[in-house]
């Protein structure tokens, strides 16, 4: 069974066509600028074909999708020889509101309940709705599925979840801490339970999704019962360019002070915050270390931060679960930086934690990155989430 995953933007759609057999990825590409012009990248990565790296026109996501069928059964660049082999896609979904606990076949009733959960998230949703629409036009009846952003966390408990807010809005509008990365927590959540060798049914882990966008996540027995984005992406650790937790008095001041819209302040909050805007260098934390290094104080101060914000949410976690057995780094930074994951680690001495220095140094694999007597295991696993979505659909449609 060949499964094409599709991740649907505003002005791009990233997807991969993954062989279930050997869950190989057959080839992956990236198709930007949709609607202001056009540029396709395919890298087929099976059979020695080349890649294709071109502007053409994409007027829509229809012709984006048009344009990656094209290429992945080209006789130049493709890995299929027609259509008829693609045997399902699986769609990510930003945000499945309340109505999604799990990934869905895709029929004209859930298109109408992802409409209904668009006003949780304006930005994404419309995109991913018009990446489906887009794909059920040119595909005809190739089963679809979605996979949502959120589901994973719906096991919250009201205590997680809630707000303290006046009720009604949680019941009328649906004002409540969602969360988001659930397909990435929860990869890396089970795969870390493989790796113990322990059922996961046992198991409490913290995982740490530290990337552009960051959250943790509370599993217990390989269930979600908290997480650290909320009702929007926007809370939690300070992120590359987003704040973090921030008290709302602050909006109303600088609103008040400096005229800015509610849109104004938002793209402040979202685009020029986090270690980007305490920094005032980057949001990469690439660019933050060497910056550092060279005797940066803010850059400094913005690592410090993010660090002491991982550690302070992952404390607050083992205190939630009463007990922590391993802890997870996941995403960009957490996969490839050594220094973050050390200087967190430094926090974790009250858990008994040991890092294997030797194995931090290492990079591109799962690995425990604690030592065998740490009381607490450290790993490092590499998030994969459009392999959750791919087995997703495997599952749903078969
Ligand atoms: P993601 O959102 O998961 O793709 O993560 C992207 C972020 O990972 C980048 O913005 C960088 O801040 C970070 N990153 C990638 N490679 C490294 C590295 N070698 N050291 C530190 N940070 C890195």
């Amino acid at each position: 069974m060949k499964i094409l995953v599709i991740n649907a933007g505003s002005s791009s759609l990233k997807y991969q066509l993954i062989d279930m057999e050997t869950e190989q990825v057959l080839a992956k590409g990236l198709c930007e600028r949709i609607g202001i012009g056009g540029h396709l990248k395919h890298s087929p990565l099976v059979g020695g074909k080349p890649v294709f790296d071109e502007d053409l026109p994409l007027p829509t996501h229809s012709e984006a999708i048009a344009a990656v069928i094209d290429k992945l059964t080209s006789p130049e660049y493709g890995v299929v020889s027609s259509m008829a082999e693609i045997d399902a896609v699986g769609h990510r979904v930003v945000h499945g509101g309340e109505k999604f606990a799990c990934s869905v076949l895709i029929n004209d009733e859930v298109m109408a309940a992802l409409q209904e959960c668009t006003p949780f998230a304006p930005l994404h949703n419309p995109a991913n709705i018009t990446g489906i629409n887009a794909c059920r036009a040119v595909m005809g009846d190739v089963p679809m599925v979605a996979v949502f952003d959120t589901a994973f966390h719906q096991t919250m408990p009201g205590k997680a979840y809630m707000y303290a807010v006046p009720y009604e809005y949680y019941k009328n509008d649906g004002i409540r801490r969602y969360g988001f990365h659930g397909t990435s927590h929860r990869y890396v959540s089970s795969r870390c339970a493989e790796l113990m060798g322990r059922p996961i049914e046992e198991l409490k882990l913290i995982s740490c999704h530290m990337g552009n966008g960051s959250s943790i996540c509370a599993i217990d027995g390989g269930k979600c019962v908290d997480t650290s984005m909320g009702f929007t992406p926007l809370v939690g650790l300070p992120m590359g360019t987003r704040c973090g937790d921030l008290d709302a008095g602050v909006i109303q001041f600088l609103m008040n002070k400096y005229g800015y819209s509610i849109d104004e302040m938002l793209n402040i909050l979202n685009k020029k915050s986090g270690v980007l805007g305490v920094s005032g260098v980057s949001s990469d934390f690439r660019d933050l270390d060497e910056a550092a290094k060279a005797g940066n104080d803010r850059a400094q101060l913005a690592l410090d931060m993010f660090h002491y914000w991982v550690a302070k949410v992952t404390g607050s976690y083992v205190a939630a679960m009463n007990g922590v057995d391993a802890i997870i780094f996941t995403a960009g930074v957490g996969e490839n930086s050594k220094a973050s994951r050390a200087a967190i680690s430094e926090y974790f001495g009250y858990l008994g934690v040991k890092i294997d220095d030797a194995a931090n140094s290492k990079r591109g694999e799962d690995i425990m990155i604690s030592t065998p007597d740490s009381k607490v295991k450290v790993f490092v696993i590499p998030t994969n989430e459009e392999l959750v979505i791919a087995r997703d659909t495997r599952d749903i449609v078969a």
